[in-house]
Formats: C-alpha cells, sequence, structure tokens
C-alpha cells in the first residue's frame, strides 16, 4: 500500500484579486475534496489543505478554467506579487496594481504555455495565460541584451530556475500593508495627478526565514536602492532577479535568498553589478515618501463614485464554518469581487450603493464581529498555519492564536494598559507570518516553547530583535509582566514596539530575569 498522500495547494493572485466564479469555484473544490476549510495566506493567496493526491487534477484543472491559476505560487521562483488590496479608484492604487500584475506576468515561467496547462488542463489553450503587450516587449529587450539563459524553453529561469524563492510587492507612497522591507523587491509606485505611473522608489534584499541557533541565517529589511521612471521599472524588476539568478548562493540553500547576496556584497556591489551587467542604464536617488501606515481596510468603505467595499476580519486568514457560508452566498448572488489583504483578512468589493443594506443584512445574519467591536490586538494580529498543517512545524500557531490574543489582552486590560500591540506567531524560524516584524512576536522553538522577539514597529519599519529563546507559554505573562509595567510608568505614550526599541538590550534583559525570578 502506498501512503495516502495529502497536499496543500496555493493560487496565484496577484495583489489578492479573486474573482467571483473563481471563489465558488475554490469554495466547492474545498468542500468536496479539500478539510471544507479555505486559507488567506499573508502573501494574499488562498491555500486549500487536504487535497488527497487523487483529486489534485480536478482540482486544479477546475481552479484553471474557473479564472484562476496556481502556477509559480511555489518553488524557487517569483512567488505571488502583493499590492495593496484596497481597490480604490484613487491615487496611486489602480497603478500599483497594475504594475503588480505586469510584473507576476513578466516574471511567469514560460511553461505556463505549455507543460502547466497540458499537465493540469489536458492541453486546453483556451486558459493560456496571456502576457500584455507591455511585458512581451519589456522580455523581447532583455533578449536582445543577451540576458536570458539561452534555453529556448525557459529563457528567464533556465532549466535550474532561481536559487530560492523570490518576492516582489508594490505600494502607494504612505501604505505599508503590504510589509514592503521583507521582500526581495518592494516598489513604492509614484503617480502623476491623472493616475498614470511616474515612478518607483526600489527596495531590495528583504526576508524573513532563519534557522534557530545558526548565526549565518537571518531576517533581513530591504535596502533601498534608488528611484526608477515608469518606463524602465519593469526592465529594472527583470534585472534584478536576473542577477540574483546568476549570482546568488546556489551551494548552500540555506544561504541562498538574495537578502544574503546583498549582506555579502553589499549595496554598493550590488548596484554596480545591476548597472554594468544587467541593467545598463543609472537609478535616481529615493525619492521621499510620507510616513507610512500599516492600513486594512476593515470595515465599510467608499471605493468610488456609487461603489463600496467591505473589509471582513478572518481569524489567521481562516475562512471555515458559517462565515465561510455566507460569504459564499453573498459573493455569488452579488457576483462580487474579492481581495484578500496580506494582513489574512478579506474584502468584499464592488459593492453597489443600492446594495449596501442588503449586504449588511446579509452580512449581519451570521453575526461577523464589527472591526470597531474587535480588540486592537486581534485586528492585526496573524500568524502562520503550523501544527498540523505544516511539516516544518516545531509548534502551535494559527489554532493557539485565538488564546494568545485572549491572555495578552486580559493582562493589559489587567495592568490598565488601553493601547495595542502588533503581535505575530509561527510555528518555527522559517517566518511566513513575518514575525521579525512585529512589535511582539512568538517563533515556535520547542515543545510548548517560543523564542520572544520584540521591538519591531507598529508600520512594519523596523525589525524587531529575539531576548528569549525558549520561553514555555505557560510563562507568557509572568515574562511580559515587567514589560508592560515598565512600559506603563515610562512611556504609554509610545507603542510597546517603539519603547522596548529605545531601551537598552541590558535593560530588557534585566526585566526579563525579573520576571524568571518573581
Ligand atoms: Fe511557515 Fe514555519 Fe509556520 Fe510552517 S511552521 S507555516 S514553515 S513559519
Amino acid at each position: 500500500l502506498d501512503k495516502d498522500w495529502q497536499m496543500m495547494l496555493r493560487l496565484r493572485s496577484p495583489g489578492g484579486y479573486i474573482p467571483a466564479e473563481l471563489f465558488v469555484a475554490l469554495d466547492d473544490l474545498s468542500n468536496r475534496f479539500g478539510n471544507k476549510t479555505l486559507r488567506a495566506t499573508t502573501r494574499q493567496a488562498f491555500q486549500m489543505h487536504g487535497i488527497r493526491k487523487e483529486n489534485l487534477k480536478e482540482v486544479i484543472s477546475t481552479i484553471v478554467k474557473s479564472m484562476g491559476s496556481t502556477l509559480a505560487a511555489c518553488g524557487d521562483i517569483n512567488r505571488n506579487v502583493m499590492a495593496p488590496a484596497a481597490p480604490y479608484n484613487k491615487g496611486g492604487y489602480p497603478a500599483a496594481r497594475k504594475l503588480a500584475n505586469e510584473i507576476a506576468d513578466l516574471l511567469i515561467p514560460l511553461t505556463a504555455e505549455g507543460t502547466y496547462l497540458e499537465l493540469w488542463a489536458d492541453g486546453d489553450l483556451t486558459y493560456k495565460i496571456c502576457p500584455s503587450k507591455k511585458v512581451q516587449d519589456t522580455r523581447k529587450q532583455q533578449f536582445s541584451k543577451g540576458l536570458f539563459s539561452g534555453d529556448s524553453q525557459e529563457p528567464l529561469y533556465g532549466s535550474t530556475y532561481l536559487p530560492r524563492k523570490f518576492k516582489c510587492a508594490v505600494t502607494v507612497p504612505g501604505d505599508n500593508s503590504v510589509d514592503l522591507l521583507t521582500h526581495d523587491i518592494g516598489l513604492v509606485a509614484f503617480t502623476k495627478n491623472n493616475g498614470e505611473l511616474k515612478g518607483c522608489n526600489v527596495y531590495v534584499g528583504g526576508g524573513m526565514g532563519r534557522i534557530h541557533n545558526t548565526e549565518t541565517t537571518f531576517a533581513r529589511i530591504a535596502d533601498p536602492l534608488g528611484y526608477i521612471d515608469a518606463k524602465d521599472v519593469l526592465s529594472l524588476v527583470q534585472s534584478i532577479l536576473t542577477l540574483q539568478r546568476d549570482f546568488g548562493n546556489r551551494k548552500l540553500r540555506k544561504n541562498a535568498r538574495m537578502k544574503y547576496l546583498l549582506h555579502n556584497k553589499g549595496l554598493k556591489w550590488f548596484k554596480n553589478k545591476l548597472i554594468s551587467k544587467y541593467f545598463f542604464k543609472g537609478l535616481q536617488e529615493i525619492h521621499p515618501e510620507p510616513t507610512t501606515r500599516l492600513k486594512d481596510y476593515l470595515g465599510w468603505n467608499k471605493q468610488s463614485k456609487g461603489l463600496y467595499f467591505v473589509g471582513i476580519p478572518l481569524i489567521s486568514g481562516r475562512l471555515s464554518g458559517d462565515i465561510k457560508e455566507i460569504i459564499r452566498c453573498v459573493v455569488e448572488k452579488y457576483q462580487l469581487e474579492i481581495r484578500l489583504t496580506p494582513n489574512q483578512d478579506l474584502l468584499l468589493c464592488n459593492i453597489g450603493n443600492y446594495q449596501v443594506s442588503s449586504i449588511k443584512k446579509e452580512l449581519a445574519g451570521i453575526n461577523i464581529p464589527a472591526p470597531s467591536s474587535m480588540n486592537d490586538i486581534s485586528r492585526h494580529a496573524i500568524a502562520c498555519p503550523a501544527l498540523p498543517l505544516c511539516g516544518l512545524a516545531i509548534t502551535e500557531a494559527e489554532r493557539f492564536l485565538p488564546e494568545l490574543i485572549n491572555r495578552i489582552d486580559i493582562q493589559l486590560k489587567k495592568l490598565k494598559i488601553q493601547k495595542s500591540i502588533l503581535l505575530r506567531m509561527t510555528g518555527c524560524p522559517n517566518g511566513c507570518a513575518r514575525p521579525y516584524m512585529a512589535e511582539l512576536a512568538l517563533v515556535g522553538s520547542g515543545v510548548n516553547q517560543y523564542q520572544l522577539w520584540l521591538g519591531g514597529s507598529p508600520n512594519l519599519q523596523r525589525l524587531a530583535k529575539p531576548y528569549l529563546q525558549k520561553m514555555h507559554i505557560d510563562k507568557l505573562e509572568a515574562t511580559l509582566e515587567p514589560l508592560f509595567i515598565n512600559w506603563k510608568q515610562n512611556s504609554l505614550e509610545t507603542s510597546f514596539g517603539d519603547y522596548i526599541s529605545s531601551l537598552s538590550d541590558q535593560l530588557i534583559m534585566d526585566l526579563l530575569s525579573d520576571s524568571s525570578t518573581a
């Protein structure tokens, strides 16, 4: 007897866009072939768990025939491209979404039009992914520069693809919903008054994954590379990926992400190599940006004239039970587009003003909490799936998050602290829920034990630091209490992460050791 294989399947959905037809198909598939849930990931895509091997063909083929794709959602390749989920028609939002789609098409493997459809859709090219003319032109230019690998089947990725996964995000100035600095390439899109893309600030070399007790692996935030005009953005993005393809570490997989290339060679080397060997143009100085915020778009928002969207919070992105059923019903009945946020929440978009009151009634009918009624910690807290769904998990994350939020909430109330804290949790150091950017994070390090990370910023601009290696979860309140009391006594007007980062490591360690002797 062979093992009873089951799979996790992840979709590719640039900017978190899920058309109504696709959502209805995913809901059906998850009920028929999966574990009856859908999970919104921190990269704005749906994952399905529990797909048995013999059902994969039907599941993927249905996804492809329902306007979806799973191509390049995993593997050593460019992953799902992120963009602000808000469907606004104002400011730079439409241009950022468009650019994210173009990058996703630009960096797709060309086997998209052959092997993938042959494998999963019986070779039916009706469903082929068809990059825009602009994307095709950029590819041709790169061909003419001789930058491709010479592999005619797969000229960009060659036969060996990239040394490791590759992640891109686009945003607009001031909106850091995408956690921009955690990406291999982060782009901030500046637009003209008419909404057309003017150019981008470009950041390179971010990444979260690390390994416990291995100092040569670490989380890193991206460096500012420079500003580039709109006409050259795609060419620059492809040049950066090609540089990583050629110079990324292929000998040591744990050091293969582009962040290690930046760390080892330095930004100056990276920029020189990029300009002299791949891009052949200079970059301007980074343009000034306003202070950024972690935006979540929860609740009811005006989308454009006559249209609204509503942000629905999902704990750890898990969509199941009554909430899943009612969302399916509303999406199908009103043909609403969905957008998933990097915070694992879900936006129902394109709601006509005349539909608002009836949709409000349908959502109220299943008791989806209004965002204002959620405590602030749960609003932004995220966790990875971890046990029992991830083979790398050391500890609980998603299943434990509600209890963690509740316990910290109770503790803050007891101490009369009416402030929120950006909280993240993962079951291993791989960092899928980007814990190293949080004000307070727990990263699984042993049975019921977690590394304690402190000091990220509420707008995701600074790395946190590890202060405890193996904190037993039973010691959570005792460990945090001296820190919370010190924060309250000295600087409650400052956020918890900003306050912690203003303290010396020694003082933080002293406070933590107070807790162990208490
Ligand atoms: Fe990612 Fe680790 Fe969580 Fe698995 S346990 S989902 S690898 S962070």
